[in-house]
C-alpha cells in the first residue's frame, strides 16, 4: 500500500513535469506568431485579390519586416474602426491598415516610425452632374467617408462642425469600398467620398471615379502596436529601417504604384 501510493506520487510529479515543459513549448510558439490586423478594403495597400485573399504594399511590407525579425505572421481583416480596440484587447498584436499617424491614437497604441505619406482626395463618379472645384462646392452634395479615419474626422471638423455641411448630408461607412460602390450608383446616395489621396488614386484607375480635389493634411502612416510593447515596436522599426534601405523597398513601391 505504501510502495503504491510512492509510486502514485512520483507519478503525478512526472506528469506535472512533463506538462509544465510542454506548457512552456506551447508559449513559445505563439510568441513567435504575430497576427496582424487590417481593414482589406484600402488599395493599393490592402485589399483582395480575386480569391479573396488579402494582398497589398502593407501587407508585403510588414510581413517581410516580421519575418525577417523571426516572426511567424497571420493576417486578419477586420473593420478599420474596431482595429484600435482589437489591439488593446490583445486579439491582434500589430495594425497594418494605412493607419495615419496621430497624436490621438498616439494616446492609445504605440506607432512604428513613418513609412509612407498621403492627403485626402475628393471622389466622384465619372460622368455625374457633380461639380466640386473647391472645399465649400462639397455643401452641395452629400458626402461619405469611412467611421474613424482621418478623411471622416476631416469632413466632420471642417464641414459638419462648422456648419457648412448639413449633419444628414454626411453619410458614415464601416468600408471605404462600399462608400466607392455608392459613389458609383450616383449622387443620389452619395455625391464625393473623401479618401486618403493613394487610396483615391487606386479607386480611380478603374475609370468609373475621378479625383477632383486635393486636400493638404500632410499625413503619415505607421504600423501600431499595443501601447507599452516596446520591444516589438524596436524590432518592427529595426526591421523597418533596414527594408527601407534596400532595393525590395524600390519592388514594392512599383509593384503597388506603378501603372
Ligand atoms: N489613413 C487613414 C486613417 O488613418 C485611413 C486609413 C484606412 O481607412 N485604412 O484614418
Amino acid at each position: 500500500m505504501k510502495n503504491d501510493k510512492k509510486i502514485f506520487s512520483i507519478v503525478l510529479v512526472l506528469a506535472m513535469v512533463i506538462g509544465t515543459v510542454a506548457l512552456s513549448g506551447c508559449t513559445q510558439e505563439t510568441k513567435n506568431k504575430i497576427i496582424v490586423g487590417t481593414s482589406a478594403d484600402f488599395p493599393p495597400f490592402e485589399y483582395k485579390d480575386t480569391n479573396g485573399t488579402i494582398i497589398g504594399f502593407d501587407i508585403d511590407l510588414i510581413k517581410k519586416v516580421l519575418t525577417d525579425q523571426g516572426y511567424t505572421v497571420e493576417v486578419q481583416d477586420i473593420g478599420f474602426d474596431s482595429l484600435i480596440p482589437a489591439l488593446q484587447t490583445g486579439k491582434i498584436d500589430v495594425i497594418a491598415a494605412a493607419m495615419t499617424i496621430t497624436d490621438e491614437r498616439k494616446q492609445q497604441v504605440n506607432f512604428s516610425i513613418p513609412y509612407y505619406d498621403a492627403n485626402q482626395a475628393v471622389l466622384v463618379k465619372v460622368g455625374a452632374n457633380v461639380t466640386i472645384t473647391k472645399i465649400e462646392d462639397l455643401k452641395n452634395y452629400t458626402v461619405g467617408a469611412q467611421t474613424g479615419t482621418t478623411g471622416w474626422a476631416w469632413v466632420n471638423d471642417t464641414l459638419v462642425a462648422t456648419g457648412m455641411l448639413n449633419n444628414d448630408k454626411f453619410r458614415s461607412y464601416d468600408l471605404y469600398t462600399d462608400a466607392v460602390a455608392d459613389l458609383i450608383i450616383g449622387p443620389s446616395r452619395v455625391g464625393a467620398i473623401v479618401i486618403d489621396s493613394p487610396v483615391a488614386k487606386a479607386f480611380a484607375k478603374s475609370g468609373n471615379v475621378k479625383i477632383v480635389l486635393n486636400i493638404t493634411t500632410n499625413e503619415s502612416y505607421g504600423f501600431a502596436v499595443e501601447k507599452g510593447n516596446a520591444e516589438l515596436v524596436n524590432k518592427i522599426n529595426t526591421g523597418l529601417t533596414a527594408v527601407m534601405a534596400t532595393t525590395y523597398w524600390e519592388e514594392l513601391v512599383e509593384k503597388y504604384f506603378t501603372t
